[in-house]
């Protein structure tokens, strides 16, 4: 059997940080998308025991270090199934190390599958329960579209979807830690948080433009000044027509909310120019809808 599963990417519409917890975790509260920028993910189960990861990037960690073989493993020992031989590929699609979760992503899609093959009578809060135990914005990637997430990411609601509109995605050639993003974070006073119920609101009226206002990402309040590529592509965009820009999870990737297609797809042309990196896409709906 051979399974071929997307695996989307998701950016932040907002994200906030509420504060820290006694288990050492933040407390987030995080407006998420789902967008057609995905991975594709390829499950055949074979003979042979054990579970092997290849992808098309070959610097990706092949064996259990690879979020996708972490997801199987955990599939397995929660639901107590005999663990099945499996062969999994995927062709990244994604930045990596860009705040999209993808490697997240490539979990929930293997998660899907497992559960569409082998124990269809799952719930599927039970399978986000599971992706849980694998990383925190694993139980999102599972059910993808938009959604509020809170505590470390795995508390969800689903919201409208956002409205119709234009993306253009830029991921910087830098990479930022995100545990130093959090230190920094308990360092200095944030000095603004994003207005996530007026956002929600925004959703339900299927108002862009009151969802654009409101975009926006605690943690560009304390990026280091040599990530002054964040801004300069906030900066591109915003002049390049964008409704509003903002950078995504813990970057360094930025992306631009346009209304046409027009204006978002020159935007990513010129960024590609400029940053060596530009993706026109489009927000998709939740997991359970598009993945069946
Ligand atoms: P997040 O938005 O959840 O913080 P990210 O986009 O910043 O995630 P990823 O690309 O999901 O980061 O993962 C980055 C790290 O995880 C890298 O160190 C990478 O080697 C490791 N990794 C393990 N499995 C995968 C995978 N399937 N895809 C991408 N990275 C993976």
């Amino acid at each position: 059997m051979i399974y071929t599963e997307p695996a989307c990417a998701k950016l932040n519409l907002s994200l906030d940080i509420l504060g820290k917890r006694a288990d050492g975790y933040h407390d987030l509260r995080m407006v998420m998308a789902s967008i057609d920028l995905a991975d594709e993910v390829t499950v055949s189960f074979v003979s042979e025991p054990g579970i092997q990861v290849s992808a098309d990037l070959p610097y990706l960690p092949r064996g259990g270090g690879n979020i996708a073989a972490k997801a199987a493993e955990r599939f397995f020992q929660e639901t107590g199934l005999p663990p099945a031989g499996l062969s999994i590929h995927i062709r990244k699609r994604v930045p990596v190390c860009a705040g999209m979760a993808g490697g997240s992503s490539d979990g929930a899609a293997v998660l899907r599958v497992l559960r569409r093959a082998l124990a269809p009578e799952m719930t599927e809060e039970r399978l986000e329960e599971i992706g849980a135990l694998v990383g925190s914005d694993v139980p999102y990637c599972v059910r993808g579209g938009t959604a509020l997430a809170e505590g470390r990411g795995e508390r969800l609601t689903d919201l409208p979807a956002l409205p119709p509109c234009w993306l253009a995605v830029c991921k910087p050639p830098c990479s930022i830690s995100t545990p130093e993003l959090f230190s920094l974070v308990r360092l200095k006073k944030l000095r603004c948080h994003p207005d996530t119920a007026g956002m929600i609101a925004a959703l339900e009226r299927g108002d862009l433009e009151g969802v654009a206002r409101r975009m926006y990402n605690v943690f560009e309040d304390v990026l280091p000044r040599r990530y002054v590529q964040v801004f300069e592509i906030k900066s591109a965009l915003l002049g390049l027509g964008a409704i509003s820009a903002s950078m995504t999870g813990s970057g360094p990737t930025v992306f631009g909310l346009f209304r046409d297609r027009e204006p978002a797809e020159q935007a990513a042309e010129v960024l590609r120019g400029q940053f060596g990196s530009g993706v026109l896409c489009r927000a998709v709906g939740s997991g359970r809808h598009s993945f069946s």
